[in-house]
């Protein structure tokens, strides 16, 4: 379950209700499209209610992602969500409960009165604690761990201290007896936040065009000289996108990632190296002798399972075609999963498509697959039933998997 922010538009004031997820962003009232960047992670302010006293906001370190584990002979997976105190203060709340996902955020700004307990967390030890709570659901030895569409955000509680016990601004309750209430208030234990939210202005850096995308892209396109854009480190950078054509019509276009790898430990760099070293045959002779190996993933967040099952079956037996010109832009699917966080999947895809994972499985962590190029593939899929179908490939992915995936 995600949670929703309000933000004034940077052009008219005007309040926007915003998903957590989403990235791009159109006022409802000037109509200007922002696209929504910060550094490192995203910061968010729960709302205090009323009070005389000083505001201070103590934060809490989220973590949302999905969690992959690979043991002796299975793959299990899990949907993460948890939040940890962040500060050095352990008689503070241990996590917001469901807090975040009752009331409408904010974004830090500069300008919010009241002082911020510092933060002494930062995503290393999270994940470092998220390793150790996942790692007791695996029922066999652990030979590789990822971590996909890995979120950190921060969420600050508002506090104050009255009459020497610490209140939960959102609730207006006091949060326990605290015995060193007095440590809230001593400055060094404050901090001023410089982070904000940047806007970027959704122009494309090649023709100056105005990009497209659906709130949660993380991929913009351009309808003018058909380029695709990422952002990265506050820069729109581009993206090698290429459409595959269909011979039906009504086609809807779903991108995926294809990640071409080299891995020198093993020696698993053609198709041909990857079916033997999976035990499975090519499905076409010829296929794989003198292709590099690519891994498909899809580029659309989609729970853990269906991830992995579309990623192992797009991979194994790769999809043929062509790029197609005269594509309406309407037709392609957005992309909701950056590269980088499919990447992180590489292992675990090809750990799922060995068939005898028992053997397989302590060879992991001596494999170094390194990327050497990131294509974005659109592939036609044709809507029969409940199902989209992809026609060469003969692959399904139900339309509600893909619905929800989308608030994941
Ligand atoms: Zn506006
Ligand atoms: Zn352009």
């Amino acid at each position: 379950m995600g949670f929703t922010v309000e933000q004034a538009c940077p052009q008219c004031g005007a309040p926007i209700e915003l998903d957590e997820t989403d990235r791009l962003i159109i006022c409802p009232y000037c109509h200007i499209k922002n696209y929504l960047f910060a550094k490192d992670y995203f910061r968010f302010l729960l709302p205090a209610k009323a009070s005389n006293d000083e505001i201070i906001y103590a934060p809490y370190m989220r973590f949302k992602g999905s969690v992959y584990l690979c043991e002796g002979s299975t793959i299990n997976y899990a949907i993460v969500d948890l939040t940890y105190q962040a500060t050095t203060l352990k008689q503070l709340p241990l996590s917001l409960g469901l807090r975040p996902q009752a009331m409408q955020m904010h974004f830090v700004t500069p300008d919010v009165a009241g002082s911020f307990l510092s933060c002494s967390l930062n995503p290393s030890d999270v994940l470092a604690e998220v390793g150790k709570r996942t790692s007791a659901l695996a029922a066999e030895t652990l030979f590789h761990r990822a971590y996909v569409g890995e979120t950190f955000s921060l969420i600050y509680l508002p506090l104050f201290v009255h009459d020497g016990t610490v209140f939960d601004a959102v609730i207006n309750k006091p949060v326990a007896a605290l015995p060193d209430a007095e440590g809230l208030m001593i400055p060094e234990q404050r901090e001023r936040p410089e982070w904000r939210i940047t806007f970027m202005a959704t122009i494309c850096p090649q023709c100056g065009g105005d990009l497209d995308g659906e709130r949660d892209s993380v991929v913009l396109t351009c309808p003018v000289c058909e380029t695709a854009w990422e952002a990265s480190e506050g820069h729109l950078m581009p993206v090698d996108r290429v459409v595959f054509g269909g011979d039906e019509k009504d086609l809807a276009y779903v991108p995926f990632w294809k990640i071409t790898v080299r891995e020198e430990e093993l020696g698993i760099n053609t198709l041909a190296d990857f079916m033997r070293i999976a035990q499975l045959p090519l499905v076409k002779k010829r296929d794989g002798e003198d292709k590099s190996l690519s891994f498909w993933l899809p580029a659309f967040k989609v729970r853990p399972r269906e991830f992995l099952r579309l990623a192992s079956q797009m991979t194994a037996r790769p999809p043929g075609g062509g790029p197609a010109a005269g594509i309406s832009l309407k037709t392609l699917s957005p992309v909701t999963l950056p590269r980088e966080e499919a990447a992180q999947c590489l292992k675990v895809v090809l750990a799922n498509i060995v068939t005898d994972k028992r053997a397989f499985s302590p060879l992991l962590p001596r494999i170094n697959l390194s990327v050497t190029k990131y294509t974005l593939i659109y592939l036609p899929f044709k809507a029969r039933g409940l199902d989209m179908v992809q026609e060469e490939t003969g692959i399904c992915i139900n339309k509600n998997v893909l619905k929800y995936g989308r608030s994941l």
